[in-house]
C-alpha cells in the first residue's frame, strides 16, 4: 500500500514520489554518463528539475479544480509523469476544459520564464550555442536553461495531444460535450485517443532510437480511454436512478452499543461494505466493514461499534440521483451517503447499492433489446 513517499506539501496538497521514481534518476543520468560522475550528477539533477516542472503542472490542474470546489487528495510523481487525484469530477464542460488546460499552461509559463532567465544570463548567442552543442560536450551552465525550456515546451505539447486521458484528450472531450451528451463525447474522444496510441506505437517501431516510454504511454492511453468510457456510462446510468429508490429500510443496522461480536455475526449474513449506526431511530454515524473486522481482531468481541464509528456522513435527498450520491460519497471519509428526508433517516447508500443499481439497469437494457419471444432485437 505504502508505495510512495511524501516529499512536499503545497497549498495543503501532498506531493508524493512513487518508489519507481529512482528509475528517473538513472534514466536522466544515463545519456550524460560519458562525462563521468559530473555528467551523471548533472543528468540526474536535470531529471529532478524536470519532474519539479511536472509537479507544478499537476499543481496547475489541482488549484483550478479546487477553485471549482473539487477536493484534491494528492499529487503522485511516477516515471511516466504525474497524477493529481481529484475526489470528484468536473461538473460542466467549461470546468473540465479549464482544469485540463491549466497544466500545460503552467509549462508554457515556465518555458517563457526559463527562456527569459537564460537570455539574461547567457545572452541569445550563448543559448543558441548551448543548444547546438547540447549532449556533444561536457555539461555546462547554459545547458540548464536550454534543457529546461525545451523540456517545458515538450511537456506542454505532448500533454496537449488529443489522447484521453491525457490533457489534450480532456480538452477534446470537454469541447465535444458542448454539442454531444457526455457519454457520446467520451466515446468519440476515446476513439481519437486509440488512434493516437496506435500512432505512438507505429512511430516507435518505425523511427530508430525512439524512447521506450512511447509504447508504455500508448498502453496507458489505450486502457485509460477505455476506463473513461466505462466511467461515463456509469455516470449516465446512475444519473437516471433516484437515491430513494435504492436506500432500503431493511438493511441491517447497528447501535453505538452493539458489541463487535454481534456486529461480526451481522457481517457474516450481510455483504454490505458500510453499515448505518442508529440511536432511537436517528442516524449517529456509519461503520466500515473492514473497521469492524480489524477492531474485533485487536479488541476482541467485547469492544463496541461506537469505537470504530465515523460520525461525518454526507447526506442526500431521496429525489437526488445516484450520480449525486456517488459524487458525495467520493468526497467523504467513508464511501457511503445517508438518504434523509425532513430530518428522517431512510437508509444508507454504499458501493453495493450502486453496483446493484448498475447491474439491474444493464439487465433492463438487455431485456428491452429482446422481443416477447426472447429474440434479440437489432
Ligand atoms: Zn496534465
Amino acid at each position: 500500500m505504502k508505495s510512495s513517499l511524501r516529499v512536499a506539501t503545497v497549498a495543503g496538497i501532498d506531493i508524493k514520489l512513487h518508489f519507481s521514481f529512482v528509475l528517473v534518476l538513472g534514466l536522466g543520468a544515463w545519456p550524460w554518463l560519458v562525462w563521468g560522475a559530473r555528467g551523471a550528477l548533472f543528468g540526474a539533477g536535470m531529471a529532478l528539475a524536470i519532474f519539479a516542472c511536472i509537479a507544478l503542472h499537476e499543481l496547475g490542474h489541482s488549484l483550478v479544480a479546487r477553485l471549482y470546489g473539487i477536493p484534491v487528495t494528492d499529487i503522485t510523481l511516477t516515471p511516466i509523469g504525474g497524477v493529481a487525484i481529484l475526489r470528484d469530477r468536473p461538473k460542466t464542460p467549461t470546468q473540465e476544459l479549464l482544469i485540463a488546460l491549466a497544466g500545460p499552461a503552467v509549462n508554457v509559463v515556465l518555458a517563457a520564464l526559463f527562456a527569459g532567465v537564460g537570455l539574461l544570463l547567457e545572452g541569445p548567442g550563448g543559448l543558441e550555442a548551448a543548444g547546438r552543442t547540447l549532449m556533444r560536450e561536457a555539461p555546462q551552465a547554459e545547458h540548464i536553461w536550454v534543457l529546461l525550456v525545451s523540456a517545458n515546451v515538450m511537456l506542454a505539447a505532448f500533454n496537449m495531444l488529443p489522447a484521453l486521458p491525457m490533457d489534450g484528450g480532456r480538452v477534446l472531450r470537454a469541447t465535444l460535450s458542448y454539442v454531444f451528451e457526455p457519454e457520446r463525447a467520451t466515446r468519440i474522444a476515446a476513439v481519437v485517443a486509440r488512434v493516437v496510441a496506435a500512432l505512438f506505437i507505429a512511430v516507435w517501431a518505425l523511427v530508430p532510437n525512439m524512447s521506450p516510454m512511447l509504447p508504455l504511454i500508448a498502453l496507458v492511453v489505450f486502457f485509460g480511454a477505455g476506463a473513461e468510457v466505462r466511467e461515463a456510462k456509469v455516470n449516465r446510468v446512475l444519473s437516471m436512478i433516484r437515491a430513494g429508490d435504492v436506500a432500503t429500510p431493511y438493511a441491517p443496522r447497528f447501535e453505538p452499543g452493539t458489541t463487535l461480536g454481534q456486529a461480526l455475526q451481522t457481517l457474516m449474513v450481510s455483504p454490505l461494505p458500510v453499515f448505518a449506526v442508529e440511536l432511537g431511530g436517528r442516524l449517529v454515524g456509519v461503520v466500515r466493514r473492514e473497521d469492524v473486522l480489524q477492531a474485533a481482531m485487536s479488541k476482541g468481541a467485547w469492544g463496541f461499534v461506537s469505537a470504530v464509528m465515523v460520525r461525518e456522513v454526507p447526506t442526500v435527498d431521496p429525489f437526488d440521483t445516484l450520480d449525486d450520491a456517488r459524487s458525495k460519497m467520493q468526497r467523504g471519509e467513508v464511501r457511503a451517503a445517508a438518504v434523509m428526508r425532513g430530518g428522517v433517516f431512510l437508509g444508507v447508500i454504499t458501493e453495493l447499492e450502486l453496483a446493484q443499481a448498475m447491474e439491474v439497469a444493464e439487465q433492463l437494457k438487455s431485456v428491452q433489446r429482446r422481443d416477447s419471444l426472447g429474440r434479440e432485437v437489432p
